[in-house]
């Protein structure tokens, strides 16, 4: 999808930092971080939201949650947590239509969430 932001980035059209790229899904640092450690996992298919996936998605969907655990041991916040947030449509403050998991870490986390 041309008009996706998130799809520019996979394609490499927009620039991003990115963090690791595998054959299925990319990370990438997040624009406006909101922890030390913010990192977006998306897949490189265009699917809308985690509310768009199918049974045809588990393959891809564990493969999302195997990087973000990668990523966490990697920018070493695995052993004291970090927070995976999907956030889904407009009430959910979804703002990039192009599913995404963000790992965040590196303070302490509240809740609720906002
Ligand atoms: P959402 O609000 O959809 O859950 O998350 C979208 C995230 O994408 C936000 O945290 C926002 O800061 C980030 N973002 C928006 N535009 C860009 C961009 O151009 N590059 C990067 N790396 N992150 C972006
Ligand atoms: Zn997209």
């Amino acid at each position: 999808m041309s008009d996706c932001l998130f799809c520019e980035i996979v394609a490499h059209r927009v620039p991003a930092s990115f963090v690791t790229e595998e054959e299925h899904a990319v990370a990438i640092r997040d624009i406006n971080p909101q922890a030390p450690t913010h990192v977006l996992v998306m897949p490189r298919e265009h699917i809308t939201s985690a509310d768009a996936l199918t049974p045809e998605h588990d393959e891809l969907w564990a493969a999302l949650l195997r990087l973000v655990q990668r990523i966490a041991r990697d920018e070493d916040i695995a052993g004291r947590g970090y927070r995976v947030v999907a956030n889904v449509g407009s009430m959910g403050g979804q703002t990039v239509d192009h599913l995404h998991l963000h790992v965040l870490g590196g303070r302490q986390m509240t809740w609720p969430p906002g």
